[in-house]
């Protein structure tokens, strides 16, 4: 499974307005090329970030008013560990974060990361409390997985293996005042 095809799935399964906090590089080109959305935070900086801002939003916005989406890679949840904790201590029940986890920093030249030998970050989230917490192979089960997810009354990881593959995709000319600016409009 590709990372643009978890991408083109997570897009399709939410409502228009559902927020999504996109990580730095590739992932954030490739939901811009799968559907530019005012409720889509292209991070253009802070590597490591994205679950730590998805939190933010989490806790500040009306459970009501449905799930906020975090798109994450393997690099970026290693950097930042610690957001795992904190998301388990806080267990805000509207939040997905999705970790892409293709082995690599794949922004950057394909190097590869910790969990090449092994490291498993949906068993990390599990052991910080975020017990619903899973890892899948296909696009299917990542599907399956993001569709229980949606109905689920506590925060959720879904870890989706996936191949290094990439689409030829246009980067993110938007400039960062006004995706923050239509970003906040858009959740309000
Ligand atoms: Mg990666």
């Amino acid at each position: 499974m590709r990372r643009y095809d978890v991408i083109q799935s997570t897009v399709r399964l939410l409502g228009p307005s559902d927020p999504i906090i996109c990580n730095i590089g590739d992932p954030c080109m490739e939901l811009h090329d799968v559907r530019d959305r005012a409720a889509n935070f292209y991070m253009l900086g802070s590597l490591g970030l994205a679950s730590s801002i998805g939190l933010g939003v989490a806790l500040g916005r009306e459970k009501t008013k449905g799930k906020i989406v975090v798109i994450d890679g393997d690099g970026g949840v290693l950097m930042n560990l610690g957001s795992l904790a904190t998301i388990g201590r806080y267990c805000p029940e509207n939040l997905i974060v999705v970790i892409v986890d293709n082995q690599s920093y794949g922004s950057t030249g394909n190097q590869s990361t910790a969990t090449t030998s092994g490291i498993d970050l949906s068993a990390i989230a599990r052991d910080s409390g975020i017990t619903h917490s899973t890892g899948v192979n296909s696009i299917k089960a990542f599907e399956e997985a993001f569709q229980e997810a949606l109905t689920a009354t506590e925060p959720a990881v879904i870890l989706a293996r996936t191949n290094i593959e990439k689409p030829k995709v246009a980067r993110v000319e938007i400039p960062g005042p006004v995706l923050r600016d239509r970003f906040m409009e858009a959740i309000r």
